[in-house]
């Protein structure tokens, strides 16, 4: 598997730290409102490599954050009477609801910044004893120069920046050493939500929260670490600035970022205006279509929303799901029977899709080249694959094609298919009870079934169901 590293520039294989396991972080959104799609572009393509990685056997410990303390949490709060902590809570639960409407694996943990405010104090602390912080009047700032790597992800030139900035003065920030230095620790302002800490009441900065946060779920040293290309400076930045000093040891060995959402060749952006919520789109489009749309294109480019890129994903998931469904329906009705030795070779040729995916997948995560690849498999399903095939080739080039679509985390199947499923596995579950004369968990399942109106039927042609 080759990883596109924003640290080195280059496309590198992928070694984990232990064999066989991730560990992966992930910026995650700052809740004031609903998200937009922007802001699930990295939700979406992060969340598919993650599922590749698993198909490809690794366990992927996967911990994506929320801010939930923020200046526009804040303003919200103000605008609407509320308190920020209501403010917050209420659009975690919104952003969750996307993502499980955008079939987003959900995380190992999904950590909230308010709940780790002791462990950013604590590393705080150890910066100032390090001599890498020093307070001013209740602000810790973070000194930029004392890190001699500052700068090593971004690639930028720091002394241009440091005269660029030279003229710029944030107000409350005055008392600041080089203008690079950034807030670790602020006192609260009246109104807002506060801490208790050594230096003052107050909260912490937002580049300190995901230090800490990867820190505690995943360690001091973790595999990967992914979010927008806007978030390269400063925020990634001051996290291996922070992480790294406090630690000792390097942070994160590969950095992935993805490439804006666009409209009209405008990055996408609340402040903007010019941006569509998940739940706008989930109005007019099932979010399959969404998730299809955004896959379309390789991750680092630049993808710009339209109308008729939306229609165009829109027919290419209906072309999937047709063939879906009717290898499905050629699964149960086709001819019964073992596969000719023609179609033992049918079925290989459809497994070999299967490496042609992962072929385009171990690039860079080429989902755009992977789609095609299951576009090729719907070809060669719909021509190889015919009224007059046995029930177990249609199976056998199916299992392939849900298996392909899983990885992209898109649902193919339609949910009625998906129900038959659970109950097949049960099935199958009770006769291997049986099997082990296990009859109460034989009894117990069909009892279940039952309950969910679905009755047995034990023939001699094997167990059969209907719906009572
Ligand atoms: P924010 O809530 O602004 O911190 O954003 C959460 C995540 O969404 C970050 O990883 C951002 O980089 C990403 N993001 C925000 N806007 C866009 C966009 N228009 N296209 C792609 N990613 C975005
Ligand atoms: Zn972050």
């Amino acid at each position: 598997m080759k990883i596109f590293n924003t640290a080195t520039m280059t496309k590198e294989e992928f070694k984990p730290i232990e064999p066989g396991r991730i560990r992966m972080y992930v910026c995650g959104p700052t809740v004031y409102n609903l998200i937009h799609i922007g802001n699930a572009r990295p939700m979406i393509v992060f969340d598919t490599f993650r599922r590749y990685m698993e198909h490809k056997g690794y366990r992927v410990d996967y911990v994506s954050n929320f801010t939930d303390v923020d200046d526009k949490i804040i303003k919200a709060a103000n605008d609407e009477g509320v308190s920020a902590q209501e403010i917050s809570e209420r659009y975690m639960k919104e952003c969750l609801k996307d993502m499980e409407g955008m079939n987003i694996e959900p995380a190992t943990v999904n950590p909230q910044a308010t709940q780790e405010i002791d462990g950013m104090i604590e590393m705080i602390q150890t910066l100032i004893d390090k001599g890498y912080a020093y307070e001013k009047n209740g602000t810790v700032y973070f000194s930029t120069r004392k890190d001699p790597d500052y700068g090593c992800l971004s690639h930028k030139d720091l002394d241009n920046l440091r005269s660029g900035f030279r003229d710029l003065k944030v107000s409350g920030e005055e008392e600041k050493e080089d203008q690079l230095d950034f807030v670790l620790w602020k006192p609260k302002k009246e109104g807002e939500p506060s801490w208790p800490s050594p230096w003052s009441d107050g909260r912490p900065g937002w580049h300190i929260e995901c230090s800490v946060m990867a820190k505690r779920y995943l360690g001091d040293t973790i595999d990967i670490h992914a979010g927008g290309e806007d978030l390269v400076f400063p925020h990634h930045e001051n996290e291996i600035a922070q992480s790294c000093c406090a630690n000792g040891v390097p942070f994160a060995h590969y950095w992935m970022h993805n490439a804006f959402l666009n409209i009209n060749n405008k990055k996408m952006s609340k402040s903007l205006g010019n941006f569509f919520t998940v739940r706008d789109i989930s109005k007019k489009y099932d979010l399959q279509v969404l998730r299809l749309f955004m896959l379309s294109a390789h991750y680092r480019s630049p993808l710009n929303f339209s109308d008729e890129l939306m229609e165009a994903a829109k027919a290419s998931l209906d072309r999937i799901k047709t063939a879906a469904a009717h290898l499905t329906d050629l699964s149960e009705a086709g001819a019964e029977g073992q596969m000719t030795e023609t179609e033992q070779a049918i079925a290989e040729e459809a497994k070999g899709f299967i490496a042609k995916f992962d072929e385009k997948m171990d690039d860079d995560n080429n989902t755009a080249d992977a789609l095609s690849v299951v576009f090729d498999l719907v070809r060669f399903a719909n021509t190889k694959v015919t009224e007059g095939s046995t029930r177990a080739l249609a199976k056998a080039v199916l299992d392939v094609l849900v298996e392909l679509t899983g990885i992209l985390g898109l649902k193919v199947l339609p949910e009625k298919e998906e129900l038959d499923l659970d109950i097949e596995a049960l099935i199958e579950e009770r006769q291997a009870a049986r099997k082990a004369k296990n009859f109460a968990r034989a009894d117990q399942i069909r009892d279940e079934l039952l309950s969910k109106g679905i009755q047995l039927l034990d023939t001699r042609e094997g167990v059969k169901w209907k719906r009572v």
